[in-house]
This record gives structure tokens, C-alpha cells and sequence, in this order.
């Protein structure tokens, strides 16, 4: 369904995407992982023809943004980090304006408006201006506008950030939804939860790299040891981390009031973390064993933490 081989795009002296070759199968919900400013966004606007990339090729629904745009235009949904939504029309109006610019049939852009705000949960709203929605229902209102011309793919650019909880499940059940049903999504976030819950497969994006894909397991597999000691902390200072990294060498990880630490021997490492944070002034707010996630996966890969 969708392919690129060696997207590159630079900002200037900034590489936003640096070589990014993926696949995506038909049906398929794939999720870029990666911190602030890994390039994902960039990748969105690169594939959805917003951007035009330095060099690389990409083929959608079988194709090229740049030689057939229109073609690609009517396979793709986006769902942009921009609310792209007129704030005095109604949502019922919204999604006529955004329906008629594919040329849907009046009587065909009734029915399917109607159905989007049904499914969206936001019926009973449909005739009020958007001015009054909270930024979580206008998020709605937007996966509705970009799914009525039914895509083959939908692009979702961190479509849950600085969104209230009510709205937030709301998406992950349209997004759960859409997935049964068949629809090739391709979801970016910040958020390793998100990409676990609701994607079949993961690429890790760093500095404009993908540095690793596959499904949860695949790319835990990569860990030479699965088991991790977690510690949320409170005083875990730069000058701090050092110290521990110099303790622990390659078997720590730092992140902000966060520790990851590959065990020896469990019970031991966490009888000296103990004592070390106590050393060093560190407050313990929580320490947990547990199975190395994809923020782990993410350390070993690339020495850093998703969210530093
Ligand atoms: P975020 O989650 O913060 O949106 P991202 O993974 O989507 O991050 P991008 O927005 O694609 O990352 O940015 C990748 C890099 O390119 C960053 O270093 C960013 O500062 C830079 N960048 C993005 N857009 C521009 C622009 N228009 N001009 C200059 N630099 C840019």
C-alpha cells in the first residue's frame, strides 16, 4: 500500500529525514515512534505531497506523489497536528466544505457527514459552531473531515497530544475501529503506550533515521536482557546522572527523574541503586521490575530516553 525508499528532506543544515525507507502493507495500522523533532512530521508531509523530499521515491496505493498528485490526493486521509477547521461554521457544515472538495454528491455528502459525526460520537453537536468544542472534539471533527472520502490510508500526525482523556479514548476507539474494518492507517507519536496498544507494527525514528522496525515482540527481541529496574525519582540532577552513568557504564539508562538499569543479579542491583541514589541525594519515588517496553528498546538504540 504504501512504500518509500530513501525519503530525505534537510531544513537548511537541519537533516529533518535522513534515508527513511519503510513499507506498509494493505490493512495494516503502522506507527512512527520517535522523541520531538525525530522528523515524523516531516515524513508525513513528505508522503501526503505537503512537501516535496531532496531525494527518495514514494509510491502510494501504487502512485508517485509527484508525477500523478490527484491520484494520491483521493487515496490518502490526513489528519494534520494543525486543526485545519473553520471555527464559525457548525460541524455539520465543516464536513459539507470539506466533502464537497472531493466532489462528492450533495445527497452522498448528507449521508456520509452524518454517519462521520454518529461515529465520532459528536451527533448531538452537529449544529453548533466549532468556536464552542473543546480541542479534543475539534480533533474529532478533523479525523471525521479526513476519512469521508473513505482513503485507502490515513496519515495521523500525533493526533492525541495536549487532548482531554474523554476524547483521547475516543480516538483510540476510531482508530481500533477503522483498523477492523480494514483501513491502512500510518499513526505518529511520542507516545511508546499508543504505538504498543494500537499498531501490529513499530518503526523507531531518531534524529531522522528509522533505527529500528517490526511488530513489539520482534523489536523487544533485540534486547540482549529483558528485564529492567525502573526508578522514578525526585533530585536525579545532570551532575547526578553522570555519576551513575559512570557507575553503571552501559548498563544504565537516564532519563528526566527516570533510571533504567540492566540487572546482573536483580536483587543485588537494586540493594546498590538503592544506596547509591541514597549517596547522592536522589529520592526514590517508585522502583519497579518489569519487562523492557519500547522506551527501553528505544535507550538501547539510541542512548537516550523518548521523552528526555
Ligand atoms: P514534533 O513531535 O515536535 O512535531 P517531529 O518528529 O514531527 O517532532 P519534525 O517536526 O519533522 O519532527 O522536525 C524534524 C526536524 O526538522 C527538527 O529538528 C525541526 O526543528 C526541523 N524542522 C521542522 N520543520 C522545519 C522548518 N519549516 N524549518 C526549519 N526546520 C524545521
Amino acid at each position: 500500500m504504501l512504500q518509500v525508499t530513501q525519503l530525505t528532506k534537510a531544513y537548511g543544515p537541519i537533516q529533518a529525514v535522513d534515508g527513511i525507507s519503510l513499507s506498509i502493507d494493505r490493512g495494516a495500522c503502522y506507527a512512527l515512534l520517535g522523541p520531538n523533532g525525530a522528523g515524523k512530521t516531516t515524513t508525513i508531509n513528505l508522503l501526503s505531497g505537503l512537501l516535496q523530499p531532496d531525494s527518495g521515491q514514494v509510491s502510494i496505493n501504487g502512485f508517485n506523489p509527484a508525477t500523478d498528485p490527484l491520484k494520491v490526493k483521493a487515496s490518502i486521509g490526513v489528519i494534520p497536528q494543525e486543526i485545519a477547521l473553520y471555527d464559525e461554521l457548525t460541524a455539520r457544515q465543516n464536513l459539507h466544505f470539506w466533502a464537497g472538495l472531493y466532489g462528492i454528491s450533495p445527497v452522498e455528502i448528507r449521508r456520509r457527514a452524518d454517519a462521520a459525526l454518529e461515529r465520532i460520537g459528536l451527533k448531538d453537536r452537529a449544529d453548533q459552531p466549532l468556536q464552542t468544542f473543546s480541542g479534543g472534539m475539534k480533533r474529532r471533527i478533523n479525523i471525521a473531515a479526513a476519512i469521508l472520502h473513505k482513503p485507502a490510508i490515513l496519515f495521523m500526525d500525533e493526533p492525541t497530544v495536549g487532548i482531554d482523556p474523554q476524547s483521547r479514548n475516543h480516538i483510540y476507539e476510531l482508530i481500533q475501529e477503522l483498523h477492523r474494518e480494514g483501513m491502512t492507517i500510518l499513526y505518529t507519536t511520542h507516545y511508546m503506550e499508543e504505538a504498543e496498544k494500537l499498531c501490529d507494527r513499530i518503526g523507531i525514528v531518531d534524529r531522522g533515521r528509522l533505527v529500528a522496525e517490526g511488530t513489539l515482540r520482534q523489536l523487544r527481541d533485540r534486547l540482549p536482557n529483558q528485564t529492567r529496574i525502573h526508578l522514578e525519582t525526585r533530585g536525579l540532577t545532570p551532575e547526578v546522572g553522570v555519576q551513575l552513568q559512570a557507575q553503571y557504564g552501559d548498563r544504565i539508562a537516564i532519563g528526566e527523574e527516570q533510571v533504567w538499569l540492566s540487572p546482573n543479579l536483580v536483587h543485588q542491583d537494586i540493594a546498590e541503586l538503592v544506596r547509591s541514589c541514597g549517596e547522592l541525594h536522589v529520592d526514590i519515588q517508585h522502583l519497579e521490575v518489569k519487562e523492557a517496553d519500547l522506551e527501553a528498546v528505544f535507550l538501547e538504540l539510541t542512548g537516550r530516553a523518548l521523552r528526555d
